[in-house]
């Protein structure tokens, strides 16, 4: 009997610069890109996987990225899919289908179908016109990649629980920055550049202001779930508890302790206020500016919260106590969320 853990694959769908400013001003074709994407995956899982039906449904969490590596907006998409599709069997349960290896000339088929229904949908939605869309068609990859090289298999579960971190993470790693005077800092680069640069260099304000970029815009989901993992899926119950039988079964690695970071954490306290004083004195209100550095500390403090929203920001407010003084314009200000 095959195994009942579901193998993971990543997708990454970068599109042409034209299209990003779009989508980072037009939630709406976030929304079609992303659903174009899944839907061409689906139908090739539904046509590669031996005994799926025309009503087996793939499962899938997508991301939103609006960064690249450099703290510069870029606006693409990794989606952690399950490599396979479900088909619903009587009384509400599924079964999960593993889908057959990929190739490299099925990854290219599938790009070259999603660019064309990306391209055709901005042309319907008059984004692009007739002419740029042609044009654009004509180019050898149009600007568009896609990229399925990373698989998880249905039993490293750690090795999934990496891919999911990675994929959730915040735009901005403290690590990798170093403060090399008082308005001088320096951010390692993930990578070597093309142009042999490996870091960046900054000062406060301009850190700020960058990463002030990347914040995304407020009641937007920054993941997503399709498929059977949808949360208006009728057999989302049934194909989240699938293989968990299995899995407890299976020996268990002892639990790992408590990070030092959330034993750091001071207890959520039972007041809650915000208050933004200024050190020298005069008046000040809650305004944009600083809740924005706020919400730049929550992202880099708690990258794993989602401060989306002012409710959220809110709400992590009240869990968490927060002080810090920042440089620059904002160094007479002193933030303390209670
Ligand atoms: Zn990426």
């Amino acid at each position: 009997m095959s195994s009942r853990r579901c193998r993971c694959a990543k997708w990454v769908l970068s599109v042409p610069k034209r299209l990003r400013w779009y989508l980072e001003r037009e939630p709406k074709a976030v929304s079609a890109v992303l659903h174009i994407l899944l839907r061409v995956i689906e139908a090739h899982v539904r046509q590669t996987t031996p005994g799926a039906s025309p009503q087996a449904r793939i499962g899938a969490v997508s991301f939103v990225y609006r960064f690249g590596s450099l703290l510069n907006r870029h606006i693409h998409f990794h989606c952690c899919i399950l490599d396979g599709a479900f088909e619903p069997l009587e009384g509400g349960q599924v079964r999960f289908l593993h889908a057959q290896a990929l190739t490299s000339q099925e990854v290219a088929a599938i790009a070259a179908r999603v660019r064309y229904r990306v391209l055709r949908w901005f042309a319907r939605s008059a984004l692009l016109d007739a002419d740029d869309v042609r044009a654009m068609l004509a180019w050898d990859s149009g600007g568009f990649s896609l990229d399925a090289a990373v698989r998880i298999s249905g039993h490293d579960r750690a090795g999934l629980e990496r891919l999911l971190r990675y994929c959730a993470r915040p735009p901005f790693a403290l690590e990798r920055l170093e403060q090399l005077e008082a308005q001088r800092l320096i951010y390692h680069l993930p990578k070597l550049q093309r142009n042999g640069r490996t870091a960046l260099s900054l000062t406060p304000l301009e850190l700020l202001d960058q990463l002030a970029a990347l914040i995304p815009p407020p009641c937007l989901h920054r993941h997503r779930y399709h498929g059977l993992l949808a949360p208006n899926s009728p057999l989302r119950t049934a194909a989240t508890a699938y293989g968990r039988e299995e899995a407890s079964n299976a020996e268990q690695p002892p639990p790992a302790a408590a990070s030092p970071f959330l034993l750091a954490l001071p207890a959520p306290p039972s007041a809650s206020k915000i208050a933004v004083q200024r050190t020298d004195g005069r008046p000040t209100r809650l305004d944009w500016r600083p809740t924005q550095a706020c919400l730049l500390v929550l992202l880099v403090r708690f990258p794993l919260y989602p401060p989306v929203g002012r409710l959220n920001f809110l709400a992590a407010c009240r869990t968490y106590r927060v002080t810090y003084c920042f440089g620059g314009t904002l160094s007479r200000t002193r933030i303390i969320l209670n």
